[in-house]
């Protein structure tokens, strides 16, 4: 069974955060990131994404953080997805993996999982709506029936799984006991609760200013919510949402968290030509789209990712935090600088 490395040799980073450059077959409307879905498989057919995955390896097994998250694209399908999984699992404690469950059923039956190091892995899903009619309008049709088999099939796999509902939607509750009723959970589930994101082009913008009067109310009563859901106490609960609550208050950026401590570095694919690859990287989940720092493959220095976080500028683009979206329109953000916006 693998180790996880002495504790005195970790990196910075409490987590890092990467993306398995392979397209994805969901079509949800309220992601940006199915938007790369081509570019993805050209990245996949020359070769770039498996050199960018082996760079990722490379900071992983240097930087030694506690918990590594893999999005995509869809990292299950990924040819060589438990190849790069067992590459990284003497590296960190726990590998949080994000799937869509939207595939065939034949493609689901070629999931790897006995090749996995299963006892790491954390199988993550953020429900688009568990409510057959918004699914249909939210997926492009992708069959309900179907990705409720996937889930039932899948989650019979021995590891742990983590479902996360979205607090903007005003069915939450019911979306909650239909998937109760139907997937039928047991003490392998974890359940935690989210925000909907602002993404590329301000893609959700409009949901988020729809919904955040009750969705603030809702970030505030997070154990009133996980209690009527009957979650119990191996409910997941600690995350972006909780971390971010102290925003709420009066939109005081000072009071993140991301910027206290280095909780997080998250790389995204940026580009890639006849001179090499470069990645974006940041510091959290709400950095305004426009900004992160940009990491040559080849040529940059890793001390560079650890570095521009204590001594970089990245502060100066927080009164565009894509979170404070969520603050009542009346509310005015305090920034370090004397820049005031209402
Ligand atoms: S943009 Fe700034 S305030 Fe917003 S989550 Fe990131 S570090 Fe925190």
């Amino acid at each position: 069974m693998a180790v996880w490395r002495n504790s005195a040799r970790r990196g910075a980073f409490k987590s890092i955060r990467i993306q398995i450059l392979y397209p994805c077959n969901a079509k949800c409307s309220w992601c940006a990131t199915r938007l790369k879905n081509p570019l993805f498989r050209e990245l996949y057919q020359s070769g770039v994404s498996d050199a960018i995955h082996d760079y990722y390896i490379k900071v992983i097994e240097r930087m030694q953080p506690e918990k590594v998250f893999i999005s995509g694209g869809e990292p299950l399908l990924y040819p060589r997805i438990a190849h790069f999984l067992n590459a990284i699992q003497d590296h960190t404690q726990q590998i949080n993996l994000f799937t869509s469950y939207q595939f065939s059923e034949s493609l689901r039956q070629r999931i790897p999982f006995t090749q996995m190091p299963m006892e790491k892995i954390v199988l993550c899903h953020t429900m688009i709506s568990f409510e057959p009619r918004a699914w249909a309008d939210m997926t492009a049709n992708f069959p309900f029936e179907l990705y409720v088999n996937n889930i039932k099939a899948i989650t019979r796999q021995p590891l742990r799984k983590r479902f996360k509902f979205i607090i903007n939607h005003k069915s939450l509750e019911e979306e909650i006991a239909l998937f109760q009723e139907q997937i039928k959970p047991d003490q392998s589930f974890e359940f935690g609760l989210k925000v909907i994101n602002d993404q590329g082009g301000g893609i959700n913008e409009t949901a988020i200013q729809q919904t955040r009067r009750f969705t603030n109310k809702r970030v505030i009563d997070l154990d009133e919510i996980l209690i009527g859901g009957h979650w119990g106490s191996k409910s997941y609960k600690v995350g972006s949402v909780e971390q971010m609550a102290p925003l709420l208050e009066d939109g005081d950026v000072t009071l993140c968290p991301y910027r206290s401590e280095p909780l997080e570095l998250r790389f995204a694919f940026y580009r890639s030509n006849h001179k090499g690859q470069v990645l974006k990287y940041r510091y959290c989940p709400y950095f305004p789209s426009d900004f992160g720092y940009r990491f040559h493959i080849g040529r940059d220095n890793l001390d560079k990712l650890e570095r521009n976080f204590y001594k970089g500028s990245f502060h100066n683009h927080c009164h565009k935090c894509r979170f404070l979206k969520y603050l009542p329109e009346d509310t005015a953000i305090e920034l370090e600088s004397d820049v005031l916006i209402s």
